[in-house]
């Protein structure tokens, strides 16, 4: 996509849970190689948000668009295809298995698929094919030196990293992250702010969730603010910290 062009556009997406209204009215937009934060107290419909946008959750009324393509009632798999990677809250990894193997599993899975079924169609023209692509996301995130160390010997920044190597696999322009930094040490911030950076300079946008807002402050062109399901601010970084509405949600929440 051009530089600056428009790839996702949210649009009076609202998602309900029985009588709960979890998302209302919500709009916004992210543009090619540009790095977004999805900020706001807990319970404000940001994992929602992402659960919508990437075809975990059907959305209840409202578009939305990726690449100019409306996605919203396309499946996981199919979101996935067409360019949005995603990573999860929580770390999703196989400890006993190497880096490289790691990255590859994912590579295969592309989001949907359960592990048995993966093993199941793993032939060795595949495996050959997918560890080839998992190398090169794992040197391209700067984990080629740990390539065949077991992951659960990794701390847990660079866990971090290798789920985003996982998710590069699937060859995003979007790429979303659910907590990138949360338990992280400063140093493996900053390695984190640094490889997100770099992958922004190839022209990858990005869509954080984040609660440390040093990091997100630091890193984010833009942020759209959420409460009670509802957008309530969006802006740089420096309108943002000093934007009532903001401040307020964070002080009642
Ligand atoms: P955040 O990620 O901003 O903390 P969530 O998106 O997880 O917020 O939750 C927003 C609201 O939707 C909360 O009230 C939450 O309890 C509710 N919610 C989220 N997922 C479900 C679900 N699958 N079923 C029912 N309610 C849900
Ligand atoms: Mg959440």
């Amino acid at each position: 996509p051009e530089p600056g062009s428009v790839i996702l556009s949210v649009d009076q997406v609202r998602k309900q849970f029985g009588g709960l209204v979890a998302i209302n009215d919500m709009k916004f937009e992210v543009h090619a190689a540009e790095i977004i934060g999805l900020i706001g107290p807990n319970g404000a419909g940001k994992s929602t948000m992402f659960n919508l946008i990437t075809g975990v959750l059907p959305v209840s009324s409202g578009e939305i668009r990726f690449a100019g393509g409306r996605i919203d009632g396309l499946d996981a798999r199919r979101i996935v295809q067409r360019g949005v990677g995603r990573t999860f809250q929580h770390v999703h990894l196989i400890p006993h298995l190497s880096v490289l193997e790691n990255v590859a599993m994912g590579a295969h899975l592309r989001g949907t698929a359960g592990p048995i079924a993966a093993a199941l169609r793993f032939d060795r023209e595949e495996e050959a094919r997918l560890l080839h692509l998992a190398a090169e996301q794992v040197r391209r995130v700067g984990l080629g030196e740990v390539m065949h160390t077991p992951a659960g010997n990794l701390a847990l920044g660079q866990q971090r990293i290798l789920e985003i190597a996982r998710a590069l696999c699937t060859d995003p322009v979007l790429l979303l992250l659910d907590e990138p930094a949360a338990g992280l040490r400063l140093q493996e911030k900053n390695a984190l702010a640094e490889l997100l950076r770099a992958l922004q300079r190839e022209g990858m946008a990005v869509l954080l969730v984040e609660h440390d807002m040093d990091f997100v402050m630091g890193l984010a062109d833009r942020l759209v603010v959420m409460e009670f399901g509802r957008k309530i601010a969006e802006g740089l970084p420096a309108d943002i910290q000093r934007d009532e509405a903001v401040l307020a949600a964070y002080l009642g929440g």
